[in-house]
């Protein structure tokens, strides 16, 4: 903000020295009008000082204007007083001249100018002397006086004429004094105008874009990463703009990062947490149920065998109802027991060892598994794949995940249901592919998807546990698991990857490598529940 303030007041700083200097310029072309304008108006006082040729033959012309008439006789006063103006015409030139001719550029007409000036006085004088009297003048007088005029007007006109030479010279200034003027004024208007241009095209090109560029950092610096600064401009600001906005995006993607890398962890160990509890419940329960369940099989087997020495007694079909239900007893009993043995097997920990294993038959192990369940018969599944497949894998494990999704698949599916199988492998990943046309799954479905006990399916039918032990079966593999879908009626897609050398990833979870075992019953239970194994 201080660095904005500082950089404001030097660029007001920089407009005010070329104000000044814009002033200065002003002032001094001003100065320069000022002074012709003195040195034209001194040449015109010149012009008015020079002797003045013109009005002495003006007045020898007036003077000669009555000797023309030839119908009556000439007034002599009348010629007195026009010989007295012309008289004092010549004694004003004389003098004027007197002055003049001490320049330089009228030296060299001194003399023949002394000489005219001498020769008009005697001209003059005898004139003076031709009309001295009174009364008209006679015909025969006002011939030669004529002459004599005619003489002294030649004399006057041999004189030098300065005022000539001056009066061009003084329209020639007058002239360049009014274009000067003119140019002054327009260049300042115009020195003006580009000052006020200049302005606004600062403002417009530097202080708006830095004014936005504060904008933009203020906002970022509060966090606003979705704020964009927008510059008109095509130059240098825009490019830093862009920079900044491109710099915005860098953090905005980071920041998105983190959040997303901590919901997962956070997820992540939810999702321990939860199944590791499930895990000591579930040794817990294994451990206490273990007990009764092994009394109550032991007790159905021999109330089977007793039961066959007491049925003579009864009706054929009550002996086989009630040999039914004994056998049941029994026959669930044992299940109990075997799935309690798994739970237990589940908290002491498995064989998490690896193995190679050929992906390609593990899968085709499931496909016949799965071929034999009546209810899914109607439904069409392709698997694509080479010839074989090898994997550094624990083989149940993967064994179970793979045929959780198939059974999740094909229970998504309606009557004539599809599932697509693909399998490719790269030279250190494999990807193993899922997808069917069945139910599809919403947006939230697929938030939830791995969440130990999230299930969209009825209650019995559903543990909501298979995909969370799938998930940590290929996590603990090093590998990924992912679901995607368009929407619900839009089928659903699962994307397995696993490295073809898994490393053994150490996982919190006390039960981890027991999970397939927990998976192996829950899966078991729902096809075992329709009988069809
Ligand atoms: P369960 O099958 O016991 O519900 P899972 O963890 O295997 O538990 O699956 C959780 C939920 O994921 C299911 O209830 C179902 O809603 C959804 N799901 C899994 N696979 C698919 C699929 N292929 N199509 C649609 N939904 C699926």
């Amino acid at each position: 903000m201080v660095l904005a303030r500082s950089i404001r007041r030097k660029l007001v700083v920089g407009l005010a020295l070329v104000l000044v200097m814009m002033a200065t310029l002003s002032i001094s072309g001003l100065g320069g009008l000022w002074s012709y304008r003195q040195a034209v108006r001194e040449l015109n006082f010149s012009v008015f000082e020079a002797p003045d040729r013109e009005r002495l033959e003006a007045e020898l012309a007036a003077l000669a204007t009555p000797l023309l008439d030839e119908s009556t006789g000439v007034l002599r006063q009348e010629l007195v007083d026009r010989h007295r103006d012309a008289t004092a015409a010549l004694a004003e030139y004389r003098s004027r001249w007197g002055q003049l001719e001490r320049s330089p550029e009228h030296q060299a007409n001194r003399p023949i100018s002394r000489q005219l000036l001498a020769q008009l006085d005697r001209q003059l004088l005898e004139i003076g002397h031709s009309i001295d009297g009174a009364g008209r003048l006679a015909t025969a007088g006002r011939e030669e006086l004529r002459i004599q005029v005619a003489a002294s007007l030649r004399t006057a006109r041999s004189l030098p004429d300065p005022r000539a030479g001056l009066r061009g010279r003084l329209r020639e200034a007058d002239r360049a004094l009014a274009s000067r003027t003119r140019w002054l004024v327009g260049s300042t208007i115009a020195a003006v105008l580009l000052f006020v241009a200049f302005v606004h095209a600062g403002y417009r090109w530097v202080f708006q874009p830095i004014r936005a560029l504060h904008e933009g950092a203020r906002r970022v610096a509060q966090g606003d990463l979705d704020y964009r600064v927008e510059l008109s401009t095509r130059d240098e600001m825009a490019e830093l703009a862009e920079s900044f906005n491109q710099m915005t995006d860098r953090f905005r993607d980071i920041r998105d990062d983190l959040d997303g890398q901590v919901r997962d962890r956070s997820r992540q160990l939810v999702r321990s947490e939860r199944l590791a509890g499930v895990g000591f419940l579930a040794a817990g329960v294994a451990h206490e149920i273990n007990n009764p369940l092994a009394a109550i099989a032991m007790a159905g087997e021999s109330l089977q065998e007793r039961l066959e020495a007491l049925l003579g007694q009864a009706a054929p079909d009550e002996q086989k109802v009630i040999r039914q239900y004994a056998e049941m007893i029994g026959r669930e009993a044992f299940r109990c027991q075997e799935i309690t043995a798994r739970l237990l097997d589940f908290s002491r920990g498995q064989d998490a060892s690896r193995a190679p294993h050929d992906l390609v038959k593990l899968v085709n192990e499931v496909l016949a598994l799965v071929g034999h369940m009546s209810r899914f018969r109607d439904r069409s599944i392709t698997f694509s794949a080479g010839s074989s497949c090898q994997l550094e894998i624990n083989g149940p494990q993967i064994k179970q995940v793979i045929l959780n999704l198939i059974a999740n698949a094909l229970e998504s599916t309606s009557e004539r249901g599809r599932l697509d199988i693909e399998l490719t492998s790269q030279t250190d990943l494999v990807t193993l592919s899922f997808a069917d046309d069945g139910c599809g799954m919403t947006s939230e479905t697929i938030e939830n998807l791995f969440e130990p006990f999230f299930t969209t399916k009825s209650t019995g039918k559903g543990t909501g546990l298979g995909l969370s032990i799938s998930h940590r079966i290929i996590s603990d593999h090093g590998g990924t698991i992912e679901a995607s879908s368009d929407g619900a009626g839009q089928g659903s897609q699962f994307r397995l990857q696993l490295p073809r050398r898994s490393e053994h990833i150490d996982s919190d979870w006390v039960g981890r490598a027991t999970s397939d075992g927990l998976a192996e019953s829950v899966v078991e239970k729902t096809i075992e529940t329709d009988g069809e194994f």
